[in-house]
């Protein structure tokens, strides 16, 4: 659990500024979304703090520390994006144990820890299949399983949602929400998604050609992308 501070950063593709200006604070355990249309810089946004990108201008803040001057390895950021980008050959116990492998976890933590977090997704039962044959929304429970599984102090999600069908994008969204709470992780969640914005999130910063409109909680959005 961090709180994150976007000191005016800005994001440069050429001439193009895919991010302008962002300058804003994420409470700790907060679940904070940036919504806009494609094309208007939040993913850019995320992968900045992800470290995928390192900003023209401005600092970011992961706690009281420049995200700059922690080293990749001990941000400990868990992240979901939209193709699940799980490996279909292994285990879905192996799947989820891979991030406490590069930690060098033991083996008897490794498995409660991992057991636990198929637990909290609901796929304790099915933890020796491979994921090729498994639904798309089983893949992506796979998927938060594994971000969480490394206890992350910064849960990053772009699109999670968005390769499933109607349903089960309403079921997953208030699963997502739920075990944000229960575990208390700041989240950043990225969607062009209005009703999913408005449905899971505590704070949302709706964007615009790179710039952040309004940041509000849901019932005060007005700026609509
Ligand atoms: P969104 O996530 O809201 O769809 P992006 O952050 O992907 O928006 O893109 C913001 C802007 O930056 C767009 O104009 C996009 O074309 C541009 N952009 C994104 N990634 C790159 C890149 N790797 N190289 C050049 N331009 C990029
Ligand atoms: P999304 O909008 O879902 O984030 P995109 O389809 O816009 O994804 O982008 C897919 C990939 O292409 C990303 O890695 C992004 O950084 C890159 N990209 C986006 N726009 C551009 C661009 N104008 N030039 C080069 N790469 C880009």
């Amino acid at each position: 659990m961090q709180k994150i501070v976007f000191d005016h950063v800005t994001k440069y593709f050429g001439d193009t500024k895919a991010v302008n200006d962002a300058h804003l604070t994420i409470r700790e355990g907060e679940f904070f979304t940036l919504l806009g249309p494609s094309g208007c810089g939040k993913t850019t946004l995320l992968r900045t703090i992800a470290g995928f990108y390192r900003q023209e201008e401005g600092d970011i803040y992961f706690g009281e520390r420049k995200i700059n001057d922690i080293p990749t390895h001990e941000r400990n950021i868990g992240m979901v994006f939209q193709n699940y980008a799980i490996f279909p050959h292994m285990t879905v116990f192996e799947n989820v144990a891979y991030g406490l492998k590069a930690r060098k976890v033991n083996k008897k933590e490794t498995e409660q820890r991992v057991m636990e977090a198929l637990e909290m997704v609901q796929l304790q039962h099915l933890r020796d299949r491979v994921p090729s044959d498994m639904s798309g929304g089983q893949q992506q429970r796979i998927a938060l399983a594994r971000a969480i599984v490394i206890r992350p102090g910064l849960l990053l999600m772009d699109e999670p949602l968005s390769n499933l069908d109607a349903k089960l994008r309403i079921k997953m969204r208030s699963d997502i929400r739920m075990l944000q709470k229960e575990l208390n992780i700041t989240t950043i969640y990225v969607t062009h998604d209005q009703e999913e914005a408005l449905a899971v999130s505590d704070r949302i910063a709706v964007m615009s050609e790179g710039k952040i409109q309004q940041i509000a909680p849901p019932e005060d959005i007005y700026a609509y992308p």
